[in-house]
């Protein structure tokens, strides 16, 4: 049995096997099979980690990253959990290809997933215009005409993140109302840079190296008409992606894994979760990568509390003898 299996390859798993296999725990890490290095492998330039005043290529970013877990002694798996057992002391991991690998101890970081719009452009054109995070690629659309859609909180929140970089700002909503909370609302309704397309969804988007336009269908008529954009951001949602430990871990309302204050301990003990699968709000490579090390460090101290736990009674045994 191994001490610490970590599920997932994006900044918080390889962060969190970076620690684990320092601290010579010798960690187990699950990859995925198809989606090795997480969500930064679909983006271009990273300019926000902090160390490449330069920028670096998301996927270079996440392969520095796994080399670097892999020469302190991470061993890694590239296949998918499929079922967890995560009651008892002994934790089991099953893998897709049939497998069952055993720990002491857990960590989960599988991530989250943004919704997408379910075109087929969003593969080819993602990083190049095509966004889903304004914090992230904001700061590339200086001057530009870009448009956000969706109609919730976070998309009024990235419209108007957006205006200080864009001249002109559209946001492009299915309906003829928001979801938004109020004061959200007004905030973008009183920002001059932002301009609201109502009843309008995406029913094409323009480009071949790089989002210039977009074809917008009319949710009430059908029809159809282009608009011209340098970038188009999709603000439709993000789903934690939780769905092995629905019923084993307690979720928060926000439906990411709920964990003990600042550290990583989810409701089970043995298991710690890090990176988007616990964070409703931040979602950044870096607050993914500084989460891995929590719960790296917490699973360290669990198992050597387990150990010290197991040693006592040894050592009374011990002490017993000497005195006979
Ligand atoms: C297009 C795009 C651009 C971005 N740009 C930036 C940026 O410039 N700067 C920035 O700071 N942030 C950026 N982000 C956000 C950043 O990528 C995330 O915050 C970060 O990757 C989260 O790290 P994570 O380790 O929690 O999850 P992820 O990176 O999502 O990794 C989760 C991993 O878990 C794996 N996994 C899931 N389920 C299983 C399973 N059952 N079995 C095995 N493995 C599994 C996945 O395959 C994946 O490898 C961007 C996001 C996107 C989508």
């Amino acid at each position: 049995m191994r001490d610490i299996i970590i599920i997932g390859s994006g900044p918080a798993g390889f962060t969190a096997a970076i620690y684990a296999a320092r601290a010579e725990l010798k960690p187990l890490l699950i990859a995925s099979s198809v989606e090795i290095g997480g969500e930064l492998m679909n983006t271009t330039e990273v300019e926000n980690f902090p160390g490449f005043p330069e920028a670096v290529m998301g996927p270079d970013l996440m392969t520095k990253m796994q080399e670097q877990a892999e020469k302190f002694g991470t061993e890694i798996v590239y296949d998918d959990v499929v079922e967890l057992e995560l009651d008892g002391p002994v934790k089991r991991v099953k893998l897709g290809n049939g497998g069952v690998e055993e720990a002491r101890a857990i960590v989960y970081a599988t991530g989250s997933a943004y919704r997408k719009l379910g075109l087929p452009e969003e593969a080819t054109l993602s990083g190049h215009g095509l966004s889903w995070c304004a914090t992230c690629d904001g700061f590339f659309f200086r001057q530009k005409t870009i448009a956000v859609v969706g109609g919730g909180d976070s998309a009024m929140e990235e419209a108007t993140f957006l205006t200080r970089f864009a001249d002109k700002v559209y946001v492009i909503h299915r309906r003829d109302s928001l979801k938004a909370s109020k004061i959200m609302q007004q905030r973008a309704f009183d920002n001059e840079k932002i301009e609201f397309i109502w009843n309008a969804e995406i029913a094409a988007i323009h480009g071949t190296e790089a989002v210039s336009g977009v074809s917008l269908r009319d949710t009430v008529t059908g029809e159809l008409r282009a608009l011209d954009l340098d970038g188009l951001f999709v603000a439709i949602g993000n789903d934690p992606r939780t769905h092995l430990v629905h019923g084993k871990l307690e979720l928060t309302a926000e439906g990411t894994i709920a964990v003990d204050g600042r550290s990583s301990r989810t409701s089970v003990p043995g298991v710690f979760a890090a990176g988007d699968v616990i964070d409703p709000h931040y979602r950044q490579a870096v607050t993914a990568a500084g989460s891995g090390t929590v719960a790296a460090l917490d699973a360290e101290h669990y198992l050597a509390a387990l150990d010290d736990a197991a040693g006592e009674p040894a050592q009374a045994a011990q002490l017993a003898a000497v005195a006979e």
